[in-house]
């Protein structure tokens, strides 16, 4: 009985400090739901816990000390008949541009709260409070891979209420879903690139994914990537996890070794996973190719192209299942509702790119 109290008194001792600290006046007007928000929200009791949960995101602390951009969340559940309201909010480190996002300080608070279990089954809504519009954008990458670990996230709804206006405006979390089963299947012709230089990159992945560090990763995880620049260059890299399970991304990794020499425009990025299985790319990797895709556009340039290669598996009688399979998406659509710091500071990263990759 000693071992979840502390936690638990300590979590109840901070949302109650925070809420004596930062309540405020309760709003003169009620929230009210957006026209596009009435149809999937229909249940009135469902209605008032997302209300509550609102005016409860209005207290919570953040600390945004590099972005100064508050992200203030809420949720209310009732869990072995007792409500609870809980709350989230987003913390950055000093220097380093990283950050504790307002959706998983949320959810691990209801974890620490309820228990993975009944988090999972009872939390049904994320409700943020902005100072600013709601923009109907999905959640960073790192976010939808942890609410989809996390949540019933196929039912989940998010939640933005509009301070200056009391508005409440709601999306499915599933409409910023895409499975890798949905990227479309292409026939290796249809990529656009010559035979050969194709055969180099799904080499150079495959050449990749044998290295990397997998100690904690499940091998059909593990994957190699191979991203091809319009200087023609190839750059190669695997995921390497390790014991603080801060994984080091396979994609993000491929992309920092081409800025690294200041090749910042990609073609093309193959992804290869365990044989006989489609890649799974998670929505952290989408988030760091979208970033770069941004890149390009900046410029004129296409979307780079995403290419899962699912590789041809030798069976148990010594035959292969079928020949290597290809899929190919963008970044932008395999990312849905994505931002990118070319949205939140256009001039800036114009800038960036003039001095480091001058036309
Ligand atoms: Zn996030």
């Amino acid at each position: 009985m000693k071992r979840p109290l502390p936690a638990l008194v300590g979590l109840t001792v901070l949302v109650t400090t925070l809420a004596c600290q930062r309540a405020q006046a309760p709003p003169d007007e009620p929230w009210q739901l957006a026209e596009s928000a009435r149809e999937l929200v229909t249940d009135p009791e469902l209605e008032a816990r997302i209300f509550k949960a609102l005016d409860a995101a209005a207290a919570a602390g953040t600390d945004p000390g590099i972005s100064k951009y508050d992200v203030r969340t809420s949720t209310v559940i009732e869990h072995q008949g007792v409500e609870h309201t809980i709350i989230g909010g987003n913390s950055e480190y000093a220097g380093y541009p990283e950050a504790i996002h307002g959706e998983t300080s949320l959810m691990n608070h209801v974890i620490n709260i309820v228990g993975p279990e009944p988090a999972r089954r009872e939390v049904d809504f994320i409700a943020f409070h902005t100072e600013r519009q709601c923009g109907g954008g999905g959640s960073c990458g790192d976010c939808r891979d942890y609410l989809m670990t996390t949540t019933k996230w196929q039912d989940l709804l998010m939640v933005c209420g509009q301070a200056s206006d009391h508005t409440v405006h709601i999306h499915r979390f599933a409409k910023w879903v895409v499975p890798e089963s949905e990227f479309p299947e292409v026939a290796p012709e249809a990529i656009g690139l010559p035979p050969q230089q194709l055969e180099e990159l799904v080499q150079a992945a495959l050449e990749a994914r044998a290295g990397g560090v997998s100690l904690f990763t499940p091998a059909e995880e593990h994957l190699g990537v191979a991203a091809l620049t319009t200087t023609g260059e190839i750059y190669r890299a695997a995921g390497a996890d390790d014991a603080a399970f801060h994984y080091r991304y396979p994609i993000g990794a491929v992309l920092q070794q081409a800025a690294t020499y200041r090749d910042y425009f990609v073609q093309a990025v193959v992804v290869t996973g365990a044989p006989g299985t489609t890649p799974r790319v998670s929505y952290r990797d989408r988030q760091y190719g979208y970033e770069f895709s941004s890149f390009n556009g900046k410029r004129g340039l296409p979307p780079i192209q995403l290419i899962l290669v699912e590789e041809s598996r030798t069976r148990v009688d010594g035959s292969e299942s079928p020949a290597r399979r290809y899929r190919m998406i963008t970044f932008e659509e395999a990312l849905p509702g994505a931002f990118s710091a070319a949205s939140f500071m256009p001039e800036a990263v114009d800038q960036f790119l003039e001095e480091r990759a001058p036309r």
